[in-house]
């Protein structure tokens, strides 16, 4: 917690209202994220940081809590968000106008390569590439389209982040850093039909100065006995925990030999075409975590089989990764 209290912002609305409080509860619950309320003031915890609001007479303060500067920048962009839905302006005691979105870094692609039949590996540049190597193993990729000079998201005089919209609007997946040395890191790209990234990848990347932001998204698992389920687009993140958790870790994988390349050799590592099927076929004791990523339907699938069969949330993350 001591490192919770090293960014702080804050802001005041102009009015009390109960509005903020029922803004707040709502995107608590829609989020998932804990909430403590007590006579004094409200409280939401998300992503290591706290967003508290205190009622004060006849305003209300908001005040931002984060272990990272970008952090706060991007819970002031929610924080204004979630009022401003409710008809309410937050006067925050400093915004950086003009400067790219919290979290954003503009690298340079230095070489793109086929890595196996199935994946194209990008290689990106820059000074900022340090910050991707800790905390989440996940990045958003944002792309300008095709003949388009590159307008990236700035922060606005309001604390919101304004994005590029209709012509300018920027393609924004999510990868994984597969690799990363001093000013460089790798991500691996699956191969599929209708994927503007392959396109952009293939056509026009090499050269380019694109844009990454994060890093997000999930961090290697630390429990004692890890079970990974996952597709091809989760094979760079499996890859990497299989790697570098300290516990032990199985792997089923649903992706070729060809793709899998030395983890085919990998006594901890299966195949399998269901995974769904392969979460309810293996045998997981209660305190095991469970790491699971693959398409929407499968993931939504997964939670259910594990919820039904009493598996704890706090025990498991599965994310869909694409739909
Ligand atoms: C935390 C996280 C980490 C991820 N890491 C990686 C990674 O390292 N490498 C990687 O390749 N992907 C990764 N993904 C998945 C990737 O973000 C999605 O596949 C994304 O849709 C790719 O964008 P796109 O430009 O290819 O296609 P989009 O513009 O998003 O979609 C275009 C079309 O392709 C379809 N589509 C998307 N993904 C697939 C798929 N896998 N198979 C078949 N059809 C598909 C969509 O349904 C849509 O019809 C990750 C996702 C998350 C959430």
């Amino acid at each position: 917690m001591a490192q919770l209290r090293s960014y702080r912002s804050t802001g005041l609305i102009g009015q009390s209202s109960g509005a903020a409080v029922a803004a707040l509860k709502a995107r608590a619950a829609a989020w998932d994220v804990p909430l403590t309320e007590n006579a004094e003031q409200l409280a939401m915890s998300v992503w290591g940081c706290e967003l508290r609001l205190t009622p004060h007479g006849d305003s209300l303060s908001v005040d931002l809590a984060a272990p990272e500067e970008r952090l706060i920048g991007t819970l002031r962009d929610s924080a204004t968000e979630i009022f401003a839905e409710v008809g309410l302006q937050v006067a925050w005691d400093h915004v950086d106008a003009g400067a790219l979105a919290p979290g954003l870094s503009l690298m340079r692609v230095a070489s793109v390569h086929d890595l196996t039949p199935g994946f194209i590996r990008v290689r990106l540049t820059g000074e900022d590439t340090a910050r991707f190597t800790e905390g989440g193993m996940h990045f958003r990729l944002l792309l300008p389209p095709a003949g388009r000079t590159a307008i990236w998201p700035r922060v606005q005089p309001t604390g919101r982040v304004g994005w590029p919209e209709g012509a300018d609007a920027l393609h924004r997946a999510v990868y994984t850093v597969a690799a990363y040395g001093p000013g460089w890191l790798d991500f691996d790209i699956f191969r599929h039909a209708g994927s503007p990234t392959c396109d952009w990848a293939a056509d026009r990347a090499l050269g380019m100065t694109v844009g990454i932001m994060g890093p997000g998204g999930g961090t290697c698992p630390t429990a004692p006995r890890v079970h990974l389920f996952g597709d091809e687009t989760a094979l760079p993140a499996m890859r990497r925990i299989l790697a570098e958790a300290p516990g032990a870790v199985t792997a089923t994988i649903r992706a070729s030999v060809a793709d899998l390349g030395d983890l085919a050799q990998d006594a901890r590592v299966h195949s399998a075409d269901d995974l769904v099927w392969a979460v309810a076929d293996t045998d997981i004791a209660p305190e095991d975590h469970v790491w699971f990523a693959a398409s929407a339907d499968e993931s939504k699938f997964a939670r259910k089989a594990l919820i039904a069969r009493g598996h704890a949330k706090r025990d498991m993350m599965i994310a869909a990764y694409w739909s």
